[in-house]
């Protein structure tokens, strides 16, 4: 008979065996104390410590005002959604939050998934079933829930080097001229935090007759007037076809949402399987995600002393000798170049100092870059930077690491 055992212990030596067997650490967030938590430690023990490697990029998680409209529509309307968006599940918060991001995004209509890898997923997928013959132009650096999108639909795909537009327009001259054609990419690539020429990017579509899919996961509520992402940045809200985000990262709560042309959304809500045969949000979640959006257009403050954070973390990395990654966005990565160091850096940081940022190893990221990946907030204070600035040069020291400039 078959050894199922063998099978599963199989999969996971073979994860260990590549070293990249993942421990998770036990951490408790503080209400009202980001980026504050309680580390527990296997023995039990406990340890105070601040997170420096938190997608909830503004706090926007610990927010009173998140918090407050999350418990009063728990009160009011209770738990859960109760089914599917078909059966019984369009709650009112949800309608008003999709009306909300619609408006942010200057689209006319949004629509809510269960998170931003779903939305992904099932969009991507989706638009393949409504545009027979669809053709993919495919960013090489695109995140997982994209790629499986792409990859289910079973389309013809083409994979464009990161960032590279020349590559992008030989690809897509290559293509037959009047088959449905889509490009896929992301605003800010959350590894290097280094952000995709947009308008040159609507060019090229433009030329060859595609649609635009943007995931601005890592930029909605932190760039732009008012937080809708980098196309609202580079003026070019209205010339996307298709964009994407998470609940989860700046706007602090879950889930994830397109935004496009009513009648784009109207196809996407009829036809993807991700999205009907799915239970909704929780009420109390779009009610959270609501005031957070709501919060963050209003307060362009909280995006400057963002900005300024990642800046100030940047330059005291470099003036210590610590190889940061060159990023033109909010994260700020450390290249380490080791998975060994990386690794036991980061557990140093832990044990020692009370500072928790994971190690980034393959295949999160090729071999040979490994690093360590800060996303300072503006509720990181001068006292916590002072306390990482030190801790990372002594074990910069004690680990040898390479220091600037021998990392170009
Ligand atoms: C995190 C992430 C997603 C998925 O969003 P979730 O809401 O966490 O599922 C999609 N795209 C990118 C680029 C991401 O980093």
């Amino acid at each position: 008979m078959f050894d199922y055992k063998a099978a599963f212990g199989n999969a996971v030596d073979q994860v260990r065996a590549e070293g990249r067997y993942r421990v998770f650490a036990d951490l408790k967030r503080v209400r009202g104390q980001f980026p504050r938590a309680v580390w527990r430690r296997d023995d039990g023990t406990e340890q105070d410590v601040v997170v420096w490697c938190s997608n909830d990029y503004l706090g926007m998680g610990q927010h009173p005002e998140v918090l407050t409209a999350m418990q009063a529509e728990i009160d009011s309307v209770g738990a859960g959604a109760g089914g599917t968006r078909n059966i019984s599940g369009t709650t009112r918060s949800a309608v008003d939050l999709e009306a909300e991001l619609a408006a942010w995004h200057h689209k006319e209509a949004a629509l809510l998934f269960t998170s931003g890898y779903v939305a992904n997923e099932a969009t991507l997928t989706t638009l393949q079933r409504i545009m027979p013959g669809l053709i993919i132009f495919s960013d090489s650096l695109n995140h997982a829930s994209m790629i499986a999108g792409i990859r289910n639909g079973g389309c013809e795909r083409h994979i464009y080097q990161h960032n590279d537009l020349e590559h992008l327009e030989a690809l897509l001259a290559a293509a037959p001229a009047d088959a449905p054609k889509l490009i896929a990419f992301e605003s800010v690539y959350s590894m290097d935090g280094d952000i995709a020429d947009l308008a040159g990017t609507i060019a090229l579509a433009k030329k060859y007759g595609a649609l635009t899919y943007l995931d601005e996961v890592h930029a909605v509520g932190l760039y732009g007037d008012a937080g809708a992402g980098i196309a609202e940045r580079d003026g070019v809200l209205d010339q996307i076809d298709i964009i994407e985000c998470t609940l989860g990262k700046a706007i602090g709560v879950m889930g994830g949402y397109i935004a496009a042309d009513a009648l784009i959304i109207d196809a996407v809500r009829s036809w993807a399987a991700g999205f009907i045969f799915t239970t909704s949000l929780p009420p109390a979640l779009t009610a959270g995600a609501l005031a957070s959006v709501r919060h963050l257009k209003a307060h362009p403050e909280l995006r400057a002393a963002h900005q300024a954070r990642a800046q100030a973390l940047k330059e005291r990395f470099l003036a210590a000798g610590i190889p940061v990654m060159p990023s033109e966005s909010h994260i700020v990565p450390v290249h380490v170049g080791n998975p060994v160091h990386c690794k036991m850096i980061s557990d140093m940081l832990l044990e020692e100092h009370g500072i928790y940022v994971q190690p980034i190893n393959y295949p999160t990221v090729p071999k040979g870059t490994e690093r360590l990946r800060f996303t300072p907030s503006p509720n990181h204070d001068d006292g916590m930077m002072d306390a990482l600035v030190t801790a990372m040069d002594k074990l910069w020291t004690h680990c040898n690491v390479a220091r600037l400039p021998a990392v170009a």
